[in-house]
């Protein structure tokens, strides 16, 4: 409380609100998309622009209060709040300028997907994004970007031309491949630790509709379908990306009502350009397994995929998370995945299996922070549930996925989908980047004034 009365009375021209304990909307502005989360910050800066996050840095820094950044809020870890410190939240900057002759796209740093999905979408364009509409701009772009359109296009990362930021010490930076170089190496996958960034310039690709949707097949075969996506996916087209998962059909439209809380294992499939294309980019695994007990696949606007999953996960459910990146899906694996598969402690739970594939391998491991380019897939073992009394249930069936998996794993993991996993982890994430990112971080970070974050250790 006083914490908050001295950032009122200091604040001079912060143009956004000031929210504290004992505000009548405390509870609602501290909250974080995984309810699993219950942090109590002094202070939750609602900026209107870069220099409201300049003076909310400088309040923090002065005052020796931790800093949290917060884009869209679904960090698993809670990188976005923090206890007792001040959270930079940045949902007022929100501005979204498509320029289609250009086609470019410059976002506000609070953003979400869905907002800049739908606004590129009516000039029939799109840059990757991730597979639900709620989540941060700010948070997946910098942790690299994984999404439906990454085997044609890449990572979001590598579709970024421009960052602006506001650094640790007050200072106004563009980050491009021209200007702060270093920093713009740096951001392109690792994370929030070098600054705010209040705007991000993204290259635009002509997206009209999209051939997308899941293809589900009883648990019981996923040994089966496994093994065939394993030999099939490498060789696909870019065009058809198809990320394989486990979930249970939820109990509504446009599930067919005989398969309504069927426990499943699926492809959810995205084919860039048209049905005729997509049938026949698809046929090769569809008839190398048996006939699915569902094949929802149609044409629709990319925007429209990309939010297919919000009614599913909406904010304020118990999430666990725990990630690998993999080269390959040994039979052992396969194994093991169909076990744990079997096992979904709850209705909502799940595990994805992203590509990482095909345009995002057209990068070198140095060419950006994000160092995993060798890797074919991005694995989540993810426990959630609305209930609080089940997360012992989900943080049990996600760690021992993990643990009984790692061994085949390619050893680090996506920064975006890990919990807090300690020091090496985060290193291990890195690999060969991590002392370049080190010294970069010591070049605008020095002090690590950010460090609610995988958080990467000012070189020395
Ligand atoms: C339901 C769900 C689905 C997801 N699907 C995908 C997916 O398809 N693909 C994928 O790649 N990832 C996915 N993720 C993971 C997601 O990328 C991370 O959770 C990411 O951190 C979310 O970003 P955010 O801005 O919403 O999070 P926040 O919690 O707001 O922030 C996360 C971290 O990013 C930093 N940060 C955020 N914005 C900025 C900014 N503008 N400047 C500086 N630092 C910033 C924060 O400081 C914090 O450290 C998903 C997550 C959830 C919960």
């Amino acid at each position: 409380m006083t914490t908050l009365l001295t950032a009122r009375d200091e604040l001079v021209g912060f143009g956004g609100s000031l929210i504290g304990p004992g505000d009548d909307d405390y509870d609602g502005a501290r909250a974080v998309y995984n309810a699993m989360i219950d942090r109590r910050p002094a202070v939750i800066a609602h900026c209107t622009g870069p220099e409201d996050v300049a003076r909310a840095i400088a309040f923090a820094r002065e005052h020796d209060l931790l800093i949290a950044v917060r884009g869209g809020g679904h960090n698993g870890a809670g990188l976005g709040t923090c206890d007792d410190g001040v959270v930079i939240d940045l949902s007022g900057l929100n501005d979204i300028e498509v320029d289609p002759q250009a086609r470019t796209v410059r976002v506000g740093g609070g953003c979400t997907w869905g907002e800049v999905d739908r606004a590129t979408g009516e000039h029939g364009l799109a840059t990757p994004s991730g597979i639900i509409s709620t989540t941060g701009v700010g948070g997946l772009t910098l942790g690299g970007g994984l999404g439906h359109l990454t085997r044609k296009f890449g990572l979001s990362i590598d579709n970024l031309l421009e960052a602006d930021v506001v650094l640790a010490d007050g200072r106004r930076v563009r980050a491009s491949a021209d200007e702060h170089p270093d920093l713009f190496w740096a951001l392109r996958g690792g994370g929030g630790n070098f600054g705010v960034v209040t705007s991000f310039l993204f290259r635009l690709h002509e997206v009209g509709t999209v051939v997308g949707g899941p293809t589900f097949w009883p648990v019981e075969q996923s040994a089966e379908v496994l093994t065939a996506y394993r030999e099939f996916l490498p060789g696909a087209p870019r065009e058809l990306n198809g990320f394989f998962a486990f979930h249970t059909v939820p109990p509504g439209p446009p599930f067919p009502e005989e398969i309504h809380l069927r426990e499943v294992c699926g492809i959810v499939w995205c084919y860039v350009g048209g049905e005729d294309d997509a049938t026949a980019a698809m046929a090769p695994l569809l008839d190398s397994v048996p006939e699915p007990l569902m094949h929802g696949v149609q044409s629709m606007p990319h925007a429209q995929l990309q939010s297919a999953f919000d009614g599913l996960y909406p904010a304020g459910d118990q999430w666990y998370w725990r990630a690998d990146f993999i080269n390959d899906v040994p039979d052992d694996a396969v194994r093991l995945h169909a076990r744990f598969g079997a096992a979904m402690p709850t209705m909502k739970s799940t595990m994805h299996m992203y590509p990482v594939d095909g345009a995002a391998h057209d990068a070198a491991p140095s060419d950006t922070a994000w160092s995993y380019r060798d890797a074919r897939w991005a694995t989540v073992f993810a426990g959630v549930d609305p209930d609080p009394a089940n997360v012992a249930a989900i943080r049990k069936w996600s760690i021992d996925y993990h643990e009984a998996l790692h061994p085949y794993s390619a050893g680090g993991a996506y920064v975006n989908m890990m919990m807090d996993e300690g020091r090496e982890r985060v290193r291990a994430s890195y690999r060969g980047n991590y002392e370049r990112l080190a010294r970069v971080k010591a070049t605008y970070d020095p002090t690590n004034a950010f460090r609610v974050n995988q958080n990467i250790q000012p070189s020395s």
